[in-house]
């Protein structure tokens, strides 16, 4: 075997779809987010405005996050030291736990490297919990839920984008004794759309199935303590696992469930994922508990707002020039561009002569001719940020001759 050809032939492949991943370097300001040095690949460097970053809230540079994280790394060091069974347990990843849980109103949690990996884990420990378990996942769920749900024994069932008449079908078709999850999201993370919680918790209840969801892109930001969608709809209690992330609205690192004490233990107990891997430097579980305290309070509530309002914002601006945003009134503003090209030459333009880094969406992450720019605004993103933003927008949509258009939706 070649290997260094197979490997040059890998990469080719990607270069000859035009999907080989390109990384933009750059080194966030604290203090003065979104703001941002970007250094070009010949080590150039210019000051940037962030506009597709998942810390959604700002709360990565939040004074409180940062006392915890320099008090808890000056009392304990830099690492955790271990797994959480052999000596990597600490009192801040309790803390952390019990902050979680009662976030969610579940009896425990469980806190891992991140939500990925807290997916992935999960669902396939679930497998091996639940013999025969027939998972019934969105067509549209996170690759960290599609990669936990392909492993282990057990059927799985693809219904059609939040499609609950679909979803109702395939669970009448299969056996009523076989135990069943349904797997979904709350906010779809590129469209910026909502999932269909109670009526997924309706067909759920009917069949007797358990609901896992994942609130990765809602934590922090939906209901009134910040736990998510099924929070602020009132369907807390009906979510059997609550998958979410500390690393986005949180702004820290790591990932958690939440669910009943023995859902949790069986958990811990079986899943490789969590079990053979060093437990969050304590620092990260104080940061993270800390952000999670502030947003379940009245701080939080007031930057849940001004995130609400920033979004309202931007997406009404560049809906009055007729740029095809896609809204369904989440925090995400996907603006539709459709075409690979384009969509990357934008962002190019917009980060060379505007000062502006929003990251181009293409195929595999979206389906071919829905390729977009996804703007994140948060409560950091001011007035003439959004002003510059906005023209920017404007001038290149008419320098590349793009469709001005009604919203999508
Ligand atoms: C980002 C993301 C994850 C993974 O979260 P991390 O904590 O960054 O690993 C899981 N689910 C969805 C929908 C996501 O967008």
């Amino acid at each position: 075997m070649d290997y260094s050809t197979a490997i040059e032939a890998s990469l080719q492949r990607l270069h000859d779809e035009g999907r080989y991943r390109t990384f933009i370097d750059i080194e966030r300001k604290q203090g003065h987010f979104p703001h941002a040095v970007w250094t070009r690949p010949d080590g150039s460097q210019k000051d940037i405005t962030v506009w597709c970053g998942n810390d959604y809230l700002g709360m990565g540079q939040h004074p409180e996050v940062l006392a915890a994280m320099h008090q808890a790394l000056d009392a304990t060091g830099a690492g955790s030291g271990g797994t959480r069974n052999i000596s990597g347990t600490t009192v801040w990843h309790k803390r952390l736990e019990a902050e979680l849980a009662d976030l969610h109103g579940k009896e425990a949690a469980l806190v891992f490297t991140s939500a990925y990996v807290a997916n992935d884990a999960t669902l396939s420990t679930l497998r091996a919990i639940f013999p025969g378990l027939i998972i019934y996942s969105d067509a549209l769920n996170h690759n960290s839920m599609i990669e936990g749900i392909r492993r282990g024994a057990g059927e799985k069932r693809i219904f059609r984008h939040n499609d609950v008449a679909h979803l109702r079908a395939l669970l009448a078709k299969d056996d009523p004794a076989a135990p069943k999850l349904i797997a979904f999201e709350s906010i779809y993370s590129m469209d910026g759309d909502f999932g269909p919680i109670a009526e997924i918790c309706d067909l759920a209840e009917e069949f007797g199935a358990l609901t896992y969801i994942d609130e990765v892109h809602a934590v922090g930001m939906y209901g009134p303590r910040g736990a998510g969608v099924a929070e602020r709809d009132g369907q807390m209690h009906r979510i059997d696992i609550i998958n979410g992330t500390l690393a986005k609205a949180y702004g820290v690192f790591g990932g958690y469930i939440a669910a009943s004490a023995k859902m949790v233990d069986a958990v811990r107990s079986y899943a490789p994922g969590f079990i053979f891997t060093t437990s969050l430097p304590p620092a990260v579980a104080a940061g993270a508990a800390a952000s999670v305290r502030f947003l379940k309070g009245e701080g939080g509530r007031a930057l849940r707002d001004k995130h609400q309002t920033q979004a309202r914002i931007l997406k009404a601006r560049l809906k009055a020039m007729g740029l095809p945003i896609i809204d369904h009134g989440t925090h995400i503003v996907p603006v539709h561009v459709g075409d690979p090209v384009h969509c990357k030459l934008i962002s190019d333009m917009l980060l060379e002569n505007h000062g502006i880094y929003v990251q181009p969406i293409n195929y595999p992450t979206v389906p071919r001719g829905t390729e977009r720019l996804r703007f994140t605004p948060s409560p950091v993103h001011g007035p003439d940020q959004i002003d510059r933003l906005v023209r920017a927008m404007d001038g290149l949509w008419s320098h590349c001759a793009l469709n001005r258009a009604e919203a999508v939706a």
